[in-house]
């Protein structure tokens, strides 16, 4: 299967010039969007996994099933201001724009091995930050995992060490 045959490229959102890999059109397709979930778990099989965590929003629609399929546990990265408890909160730089990321502070115990999934590595600013509050934590960041990787934006470089895949490049 052509993961891209059902992804929709929508040029100039959310500014001129950004070329918009919408995910919308593959996630309607259940036979897609279970591949997508398939080989994502395959890659990760055997390795060991006590979590995974994801971004808002589109981190919580590839990790969280993600997560059921490896018998995992699921975290939520949010925008500052929406999760409930005591957290602790990063800065980050968007390929466009800038925000606040979150985590709660008892989301992860010291040691434990932490998978980051998202749906698309642009600048990497995003998984930065994530890794960023996961190791905070105490947490050991075991890889990130992505659907799409956008190569010219090099955003591995902003994670060395990291080990990445993503399932598609453009
Ligand atoms: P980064 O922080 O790596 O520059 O941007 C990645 C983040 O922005 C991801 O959380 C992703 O959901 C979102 N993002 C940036 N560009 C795109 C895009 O073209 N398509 C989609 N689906 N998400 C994008």
């Amino acid at each position: 299967m052509n993961f891209k045959d059902y992804i929709r490229v929508i040029n100039d959102f959310p500014q001129p010039g950004i070329s918009f890999k919408d995910i919308t059109t593959l996630l309607k397709n259940g036979q897609a969007y279970r591949e997508v979930i398939g080989q994502l778990t395959e890659r990760l099989q055997g390795k060991q996994i006590d979590l995974i965590a994801g971004p808002e929003a589109r981190g919580f629609v590839i990790g969280a099933p993600l997560a059921i399929a490896l018998g995992v546990g699921f975290v939520p990265i949010r925008k500052s201001g929406k999760l409930p408890g005591e957290t602790i909160e990063a800065d980050y730089a968007l390929e466009y724009g800038k925000d606040k990321l979150a985590m709660h502070k008892d989301a992860i115990a010291p040691g434990q091995k932490v998978l980051i999934a998202d749906d698309l590595l642009a600048t990497g600013g995003t998984i930065a930050t994530s890794i960023n509050l996961v190791k905070q934590l105490g947490g050991e960041v075991v890889g990130a995992a992505f659907l799409i990787e956008l190569l010219e934006l090099n955003g591995r470089e902003k994670l060395d060490g990291a080990e990445i895949f993503s399932l598609i490049q453009y």
